[in-house]
């Protein structure tokens, strides 16, 4: 059984009679799934039925309707994929970890196959399962360019560390996977197609928190919104990516979150595209650098969420100016609303609970100020994780912790010069955005030209700001 290089064993074992069961969790697309392509390999190899299971949880590190709607919808076109491959997909409310093992159990599986996650409460479910089958368990990174434990044997420093470990392995890994055929090994039973709405009524969500209209769910969605970028967005990437007012940013992090499109298709298709190489290089950068260096937090630092998770020197630092006097505090529920004296963090707050993101300068900006409002660092990164992952499409992902870590800190970052409150934190103020874009036409975007009109004087000099480490 030739396992291929994206994949480890978390427990040997021997085959079960059973069929083999994929474990669907983070990467919901049925193509370019290397979890999903060797669950068929093996099943082929052995002669037997394929199913593909999907623990639903009720609720999940604060995910709301939002979320929860985009999900099920791309799981619909999952079903619907797999039926066509003569491929069940079984989905059942409850502990995914509890949900696994007992199909595991249940089916007598042969063998699981899963998806990785470097997140906290994804490890323990899997562990739940690696203790509670006796057949082989493996785990397939179908969710980073190159597998997050390959990629280093370490939590890195900062982009830079990462940057030539990650290029150097790219050509071992940037194939796609085989297509998947119709499996030929029948599932005994005929199973009903997956009640929906039963599902849905189940979850204990809020539901105060709408679904999005400006990004549609699911695969070929993904895929139409990765051909958008190529045509209207990639081009100009390079000098526009900053300008909050541009909108040449992707907008794939809710598919690349969901595992609605993998990121060697993505890569492959800004590799080969005529776009100039300036703005290719600049995008993936992002993709493969920034992303894949979250993870990499997430899977070697177990207090990705926490203020002990920092480095060294920012803890340092941050204790020292622990008590320096803020200005100006608010509490959470005035952030929430947006009820704060600025112009341009409340826009901020207004898209991201209206619409569910931001542009990618305007997220540094908002996480920047949670540190300067908040009585201590520790409220600060608990309050920035709570609304991003509250109103994020794309919340509860590595790239928001490690990029809130990074705001608060000084995560794969560098002491900076020292200023009250951030120490040597490196601090970013408006001045930072009047560098790249029109603060006042972002905010009359999306607050109405009375708000815009609150927008201070942009400062005289429009220095751009260092590019981050
Ligand atoms: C405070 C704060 C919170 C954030 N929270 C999240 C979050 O919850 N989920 C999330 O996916 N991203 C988060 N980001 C990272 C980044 O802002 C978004 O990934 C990006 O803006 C998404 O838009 P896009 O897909 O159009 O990005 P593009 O600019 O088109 O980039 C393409 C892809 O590269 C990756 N990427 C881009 N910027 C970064 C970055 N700074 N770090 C890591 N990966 C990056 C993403 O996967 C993105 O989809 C956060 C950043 C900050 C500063």
């Amino acid at each position: 059984m030739n396992l291929g290089p994206r994949s480890r064993a978390l427990r040997a074992g021997d085959l079960g009679p059973g069929p083999v069961l994929y474990w669907m969790s983070r990467d919901q697309r049925v193509a370019d799934n290397w979890a999903l392509a060797l669950a068929q390999r093996l099943a082929l190899d052995l002669n037997r039925p394929l199913a593909v299971v999907f623990g639903l949880s009720p609720g999940f590190l604060g995910a709301t309707w939002r979320q929860y709607a985009f999900m099920l919808q791309g799981l619909r076109e999952v079903e619907a994929r797999l039926r066509a491959l003569g491929i069940p997909l079984l989905v059942h409310l409850g502990d995914p970890g509890e949900v696994v093992a007992a199909c595991g159990q249940e089916y007598q599986a042969a063998a699981v196959v899963m998806d990785f996650s470097p997140l906290r409460l994804p490890r323990a479910w899997k562990e739940t399962v690696v203790r509670r089958l006796r057949c082989p368990v493996l785990e397939v990174d179908a969710h980073n360019l190159v597998p997050c434990w390959l990629a280093s044997p370490k939590a890195e420093f900062a982009a830079r560390t990462l940057r030539p470990k990650l290029w150097r392995k790219i050509p071992d890994f940037d194939a796609l996977p085989p297509a998947l055929i119709p499996h030929p090994f029948p599932w005994p039973k005929v199973v009903p197609p997956v009640d929906w709405e039963a599902l849905a009524s189940g979850l204990a969500v809020d539901r105060g928190v709408a679904a999005v209209t400006w990004c549609s769910p699911g695969e070929s969605a993904a895929q139409a919104a990765l051909d958008r970028f190529l045509q209207h967005g990639l081009p100009f990437y390079a000098a526009k990516r900053n300008d909050a007012n541009a909108g040449v940013q992707s907008r794939l992090s809710p598919y690349l979150h969901f595992g609605h499109i993998a990121p060697w298709r993505v890569f492959h298709a800004v590799w080969h595209s005529e776009a100039p190489p300036v703005s290719k290089e600049a995008f993936l950068e992002e993709l493969v650098v920034r992303r894949e260096v979250a993870e990499n937090f997430c899977f070697y630092n177990p207090q990705y969420d926490e203020v002990a998770g920092f480095p060294a020197w920012a803890q340092r630092t941050l204790h020292d100016h622990r008590h320096d006097p803020r200005r100006e505090q608010y509490r959470l529920e005035e952030l929430d609303a947006g009820a704060t004296a600025d112009p341009l963090w409340n826009a901020a707050q207004h898209q991201l609970v209206r619409e569910g993101t931001m542009p990618g300068y305007v997220r540094m900006y908002w996480g920047k100020r949670f540190l300067e409002w908040l009585p201590s660092p520790e409220e600060a990164l608990a309050a920035a994780i709570l609304l991003n992952d509250r109103y994020q499409l794309d919340g509860r992902d590595p790239n928001g912790y490690a990029n809130i870590a990074w705001c608060i800190g000084g995560v794969h970052d560098r002491p900076w010069f020292p200023r009250p409150i951030f120490g040597t934190v490196r601090s970013l103020g408006r001045s930072g955005c009047w560098a790249h874009f029109d603060v006042v036409e972002y905010v009359r975007r999306i607050d109405g030209e009375e708000a815009a009109t609150q927008v201070p004087r942009p400062p005289r000099a429009r220095r751009p700001l260092p590019q981050t480490s």
